[in-house]
């Protein structure tokens, strides 16, 4: 009997057409942005088969990732008087579920929105959990019988704004790196992005006044190196666009005070801090509800530790609006794969203000062995399911993070036969952690070397986020009552 991959290989091999089936990492997410970052392409060269109901039955429909359909078009397009998104079990009767209808046959009638077939190779679903598939677009109708249609509505293209930001508290880590930067980079291409070094946050522990100017300078520099680049995104210092702190006043108006004093981040940072529990450290949702709505963002690409506050930010848009008119969209955290990446330490997250719980983006090899030297593990014998919490779940999460091949599966299967051998694990996770790391560090150098080019790119930077922080406070300042 036929495996699920063999009878699509059978299907596409049917079609006469090229293609790639690309394993996935079995922690992978069934969403788009999970998927274009993995493959390290374009949201304009992802596409996505939506399935609807209509009058005449379920019709697929394949869009790039990075459009919208015209509803009525799309109706006129395929001559149907009603249409609605697919239900869950509309999509079980046809063998498949969100996230995995494949770009290719299923028993349904087929359409291809033009947009999709302007691209050279594209992306989507096999069908299979396991494998993405890769073909050339225009072999798309030959795939799929499909029909050509145009519906797009308008490019999301250069429309939707990206805001993010990292606290200037030093060098990045691994942390950082893919819980926010990553996210950073996937969106930079296709989005209106803005990125931030947040400096005025990073006052609100504990600071040295004589070195916060190079830990400023530091995180700029580690995301030019990771690749944020100033042609296609613009980079800030928080503190160099005043209209951040004059429009977290005005949202403070709005905001109850209750609610901040019941956020775990506060609570975490007053019991880390007992000395320090200064009015700004309350205040820094707002801040941070400031940052991202001066700017309009409505995609923040951060960790998962920022929810509570992407919860706060979309009241205080909420709360605006309902007062003022509608003003402001309501953000929703971007999410990547690393959205939560746990402490070497076994417990809690990796934060640069845990000792022991990091790897830096600057770590070499050596120092990046001997860390991961250090993560606890258990005697290596119990079998059983891979645990959740401790060094063993750190080092799995990891290995999934880091690794494109099979070897993820492969220990946890040795750690479920309760043959495991964590030298050989770690020495791996080593690598790989390094075979990434290594050109960032390298593009860090480059940077160092050449200071008036990053001076060149805060200078164009600040000046175009002064521009649109300009304009919203203008808008802001008519609303509530402060234009004279
Ligand atoms: P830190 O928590 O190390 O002080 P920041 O508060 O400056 O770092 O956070 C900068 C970005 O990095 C935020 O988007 C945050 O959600 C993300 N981040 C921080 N730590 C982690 C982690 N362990 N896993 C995933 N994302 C993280």
């Amino acid at each position: 009997m036929k495996n699920k991959i063999q009878l699509i290989e059978d299907k596409l091999k049917k079609s006469g057409i090229k293609y790639n089936l690309i394993p996935l990492p079995e922690s992978l997410p069934l969403d788009i942005p999970s998927h274009v970052m993995f493959y390290k392409i374009t949201f304009s060269q992802a596409t996505a088969t939506i399935l609807y109901k209509t009058d005449k039955g379920i019709v697929a429909i394949q869009r790039r990732a990075d459009t919208k359909f015209n509803l009525e078009k799309l109706k006129q397009a395929i001559g149907v008087k009603q249409l609605e998104f697919a239900s869950e079990s509309d999509l079980r009767e046809l063998g498949t579920k969100n996230g995995l209808v494949p770009l290719f046959g299923l028993q349904v009638k087929y359409f291809i929105d033009k947009k999709v077939l302007e691209q050279g190779k594209i992306y989507g679903s096999s069908g299979d959990g396991l494998f993405g598939l890769a073909i050339q677009a225009k072999d798309l109708p030959k795939v799929n019988n499909g029909q050509i249609i145009d519906v797009t509505e308008r490019p999301i293209l250069g429309k939707k704004r990206v805001y993010s930001g990292v606290r200037a508290t030093g060098r990045l880590h691994l942390g950082n790196y893919l819980g926010a930067v990553k996210g950073m980079l996937a969106l930079q291409d296709d989005y209106d992005c803005t990125f931030s070094v947040v400096d005025l946050h990073a006052m609100t522990t504990p600071y040295d006044p004589k070195t916060l100017k190079d830990s400023i300078r530091s995180v700029i520099l580690d995301f030019l190196s990771a690749g944020l680049d100033p042609e296609k995104c613009r980079l800030e210092i928080q503190s160099q666009v005043p209209q951040h702190t004059e429009l977290s006043f005005l949202l403070a108006t709005l905001y109850p005070l209750a609610p901040l004093e019941d956020l775990p981040t506060f609570k975490d940072k007053k019991a880390q801090y007992p000395k320090n529990v200064n009015t700004a450290l309350l205040y820094y949702p707002i801040l941070m509800a400031a940052d991202v709505l001066l700017y309009k963002g409505e995609l923040v690409p951060v960790g998962i530790d920022q929810e509570p506050h992407m919860e706060v930010m979309r009241e205080c848009a909420r709360k605006f609006n309902q007062v003022y008119g509608d003003t402001f969209p309501e953000p929703y955290r971007f999410k990547t794969m690393g959205e939560y990446v746990p402490s070497l330490t076994g417990a809690g997250k990796m934060s640069k203000t845990v000792e022991g719980s990091f790897i830096n983006l600057n770590d070499d090899f050596e120092t990046i062995k001997r860390k991961l030297a250090k993560v606890p593990t258990d005697a290596g014998t119990t079998g059983g399911d891979v645990p959740k919490i401790g060094g063993v779940a750190t080092l799995f999460v990891l290995l999934a993070l880091f690794n494109r091949d099979d070897m993820h599966k492969k220990y946890k299967q040795d750690y479920m036969d309760g043959k495991i051998r964590y030298g050989e694990l770690k020495a791996f996770l080593s690598e790989r952690i390094y075979d990434e790391l290594k050109p960032i560090q390298e593009k860090r150098k480059y940077f160092e070397e050449h200071p008036k080019i990053v001076d060149e790119i805060l200078k164009m930077g600040n000046e175009k986020c002064l521009k649109i922080a300009e304009e919203t406070m203008k808008e802001v300042k008519e609303k509530m009552g402060l234009s004279i």
